[in-house]
């Protein structure tokens, strides 16, 4: 049984309020652990007196994920994987936004190498107030050959902090990755009935985590995945095999949906992070370039919904990233915490005591899209992002969040006075809150002009409504 209100949690814990964990509170930090941004070790007590080890043991199992957490890499650019309670993100939330891993070949000449590491590496999509990044490097040993693989991944690990894959099904030529990445705590890819043995220990010797690998064969997958845990090797990942397309695909996403329901219905010996191999697009035949990246996106799109918790890519067209990155972030959005940006006063450009002042919600969704339309149309203005608990714009309306008060209120804690700061004394509202105007114009004693309702049409309506007329 696992718990999940914060009032469990803290039956496991010292009760002393001590404050050593940075919580004002023993129930505090309960809700830290429950919502995971704490762990159990953060409690010094807890940690450090002998009486209450029973209960850290206690509290620990009854804290873990239905599925393992696995961590790559080190530093600050580690890679978490794994780590889900449920099936359906309605009913808690997703953890761990799946991790995508693009390749490298280890016959890659070393100036295109270091180029396409990089090119990984810094990888940045600015998206509702975040950068989604890419997560790591694949390198792929095509030579099958030990000194030109173990060459090839001194290069990586020496250009970047991000963490790698060893692929290679030759223990021998793993062994030569690992040798070199020893530190880096890399990820081994992977072991298979023919090679499971060296591999296993392999990983139980340098302590590593590794890809267990069976296409199609899930009684094969669980037999290996058994058999390592029971050698004690934990960080395990599944690769149950990832057919391009067909009846194999069918069979191959059929195969997710099997083992991650087991996982989560409590078989722990197949309850680890799975990899999809979207990769698998370009030995599917497809002859042209846009065509087979266009089948990767498909695919990883397919394993990013269910359940793909690492991937294994190539294409790095702006195409082919942009939608992965921006699904994945969307699935594993928390729908119990809406993304929200500060409610405060933004400056849109350089705005003075003529420019207008809107506002809109602080959705971050919504706030991006209304600030983005008014700065790419050099529409100096102030933004007040008001506080509705990160709820759009009508939904807000309507649900009282967005009300005359809360406007009031948050004009009020940005500090900017709407008879001071600007000499129009005029405040531009969404179309879509209308029906605030005339409560607005009493709270605020101001004019209130109601603006459209898409914020796409903001520099038509400002060309026709501003400056306002008095
Ligand atoms: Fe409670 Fe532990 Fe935090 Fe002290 S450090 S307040 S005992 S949770």
């Amino acid at each position: 049984m696992k718990i999940n209100s914060p009032l469990e949690a803290y039956k496991y814990l010292p009760q002393t309020n001590c404050q050593e964990c940075g919580q004002p509170t023993c129930m505090a930090f309960a809700s830290t652990l429950i919502d995971r941004s704490g762990k159990p070790a953060d409690c010094p007590p807890l940690i450090k007196e002998k009486k209450y080890t029973k209960k850290l043991a206690e509290l620990e199992k009854l804290l873990a994920p239905e599925i393992r957490e696995v961590i790559l890499g080190v530093g600050d650019r580690i890679a978490k994987v794994g780590g889900d309670d449920i099936l359906y993100r309605h009913k808690l939330t997703f953890f761990n936004k799946t991790k995508m891993f693009f390749d490298v070949t280890d016959t890659m000449e070393e100036a295109a190498l270091v180029e396409r590491v990089l090119k990984i590496q810094n990888y940045r999509k600015f998206y509702v107030g975040r950068n989604l990044l890419l997560d790591g490097i694949a390198i792929r040993a095509v030579s099958n050959d030990p000194a030109k693989f173990a060459a090839a991944v001194k290069k990586v690990v020496a250009t970047t902090e991000l963490p790698v894959i060893l692929c290679s099904f030759n223990p021998a030529v793993l062994k030569a990755g690992l040798e070199v990445a020893k530190d880096k705590n890399p990820l081994l890819y992977a072991a298979n009935k023919d090679n499971w043995k060296e591999v296993g220990e392999m990983a139980l010797e340098y302590k590593v985590p590794v890809v267990v690998s069976a296409f199609n064969d899930l009684d094969t997958l669980k037999s290996l995945a058994k058999t390592f845990a029971d050698a004690g090797i934990k960080d395990i990942i599944l690769d149950p095999g990832t057919y391009p397309s067909g009846k194999g695909l069918k069979e191959s996403f059929t195969n997710f949906l099997k083992i991650r329901r087991a996982g989560i219905m409590g078989d722990t010996e197949i309850a680890y992070p799975i990899m999809a191999i979207p990769l698998t697009a370009w030995m599917s035949g497809i002859s042209d370039h846009v065509s087979a990246s266009f089948w990767e996106t498909a695919l990883a799109s397919v394993f990013t919904i269910r359940y793909g918790d690492m991937m294994l890519l190539h294409s790095m067209e702006p195409y082919a990233t942009m939608p992965l990155v921006h699904l994945a972030e969307t699935i594993y959005t928390d729908p119990r915490s809406p993304v929200a940006v500060d409610s405060k006063m933004y400056k849109v450009g350089t705005p003075d005591e003529n420019s207008p002042v809107l506002f809109t919600t602080n959705f971050a969704l919504t706030y991006y899209t209304v600030e983005s339309d008014l700065a790419s149309n050099d529409i100096n203005c102030w933004l007040l992002a008001v506080d509705t608990d990160g709820i759009g714009v009508e939904a807000a309306a309507a649900g009282g969040q967005l009300s005359a008060d809360k406007v009031k209120d948050s004009f009020e804690k940005s500090g900017f006075d709407i008879h001071k700061d600007v000499t129009h004394n005029t405040v531009i509202i969404p179309g879509l809150a209308a029906r605030l105007q005339g409560d607005l114009e009493d709270k605020l004693e101001a004019k209130v002009l109601v603006g459209p309702m898409d914020s796409g049409r903001l520099p038509g309506w400002f060309e026709k409504n501003w400056p306002s007329k008095k």
